[in-house]
């Protein structure tokens, strides 16, 4: 099969859900290292709301979304691990994944387990694939340790708290509701706290015996930037990864020096699987958990990709659980 073009998803400008336009592309062929892959879902990532309001700026016109699954329909020269037929899924560092079909760099595109459902993958790849550097590459954390985690109801977060719990590390888990936490809580958490009606640092204190966590993984970034802090024990790693709340204003390192040698970093996915092996190796690791049954992937909000502003205004409004993903 040849998909000569395709419905996508483009911004000309950046702002709100209302610059999200549909457009009918052309689809070529794949040149040397790239695939063409037909969709049959598309995952929504808070990455995607960032490079649509411009808070990581990219060349405009631009086409958005960084995960999908489908069938792959044509193979470039030097591809080796992908033939045309195989189903496949990946998180990608070029965007443009919110599409019926592309053409795209095979080298984080991954064979797709039979026992993965093509909706699974589209809302698990760059969620899962996050969720196994913060726990597995990092910052080395055994079992028994304490890791506090935010909006550990999110698409990232369910599976979290599905991976701690498969590896024996305790999440003290936060969200926004009170059902948000009880769906954290079933998915492994070992305690939840609702930080929009309790003081998190006070409880994290108190579940600690006024020790702290052993790992902050902050994805709030503003609001509870300063907050993860205080919730350390001395040595303790800050892994600060997202900003749903906005950006971590500029801070002085001495803080870090203050509240007890603590260490931070900002890490991101792509910089995680640029190289092609890693990049598989990590997706074998998510696909074992996956089909193990230790972390199931949960899809809470589906919508269809010409729906995408609605989906993105959800998302946005703190109105999601778990993953959700555009249908095709
Ligand atoms: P989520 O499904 O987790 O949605 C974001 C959640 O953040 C909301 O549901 C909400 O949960 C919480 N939140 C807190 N404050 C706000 C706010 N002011 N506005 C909106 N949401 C807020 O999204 P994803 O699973 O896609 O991503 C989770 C986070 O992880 C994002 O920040 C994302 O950027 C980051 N990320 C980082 C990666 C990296 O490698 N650096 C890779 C992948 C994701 P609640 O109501 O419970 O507070």
């Amino acid at each position: 099969m040849h998909t000569k073009s395709a419905k996508t998803v483009v911004i000309d400008s950046f702002g709100g859900p209302e610059v999200l336009r549909v457009e009918e592309r052309p689809v070529g062929e794949p040149g040397p290292g790239e695939i063409r892959i037909r969709h049959e879902a598309c995952g929504l990532n808070f990455i995607d709301v960032y490079q649509r309001t411009g808070l990581y700026p990219q060349q405009l016109p631009a086409a958005l979304g960084r995960e999908a699954a489908g069938v792959v329909e044509a193979v470039g020269e030097g591809v080796t691990h992908l033939q045309a037929g195989d189903r496949a899924a990946y998180a990608s560092g070029v965007s443009g994944a919110y599409c019926e079909a592309c053409v795209l760099p095979a080298s984080q595109v991954c064979p797709l387990p039979d026992g993965i459902s093509f909706e699974e993958g589209a809302a698990m790849m760059l969620k899962g694939l996050t969720v196994n550097y913060l726990f597995g590459r990092t910052v080395p954390i055994a079992r028994g340790d304490t890791v506090l985690f935010h909006a550990a109801a999110g698409g990232v977060g369910l599976i979290a708290c599905q991976w701690a719990r498969d590896e024996g590390i305790n999440l003290i888990a936060t969200a926004g509701t009170d059902e948000k936490c009880a769906l954290a809580k079933e998915h492994g958490a070992t305690h939840v706290i609702n930080y929009q009606t309790e003081d998190f640092v006070a409880r994290v204190k108190e579940l600690t015996g006024g020790k702290g966590v052993d790992v902050v993984m902050d994805s709030v970034g503003a609001d509870t930037f300063e907050g993860s802090l205080d919730c350390l024990k001395g040595l303790g790693m800050m892994i600060s990864f997202g900003n749903a709340s906005g950006k971590v204003p500029p801070f002085d390192l001495g803080i870090l020096a203050a509240k007890g040698s603590l260490k931070i970093t900002r890490p991101t996915l792509f910089g995680h699987i640029a190289d092609h092996e890693t990049c598989q190796k990590m997706a074998q690791e998510l696909f074992a958990k996956v089909l193990s049954g230790a972390v199931k992937i949960r899809i809470d909000q589906r919508f269809p990709l010409t729906e995408v502003a609605e989906a993105h205004r959800t998302l946005e409004a703190r109105k999601t659980t778990g993953a959700t993903i555009l249908t095709v």
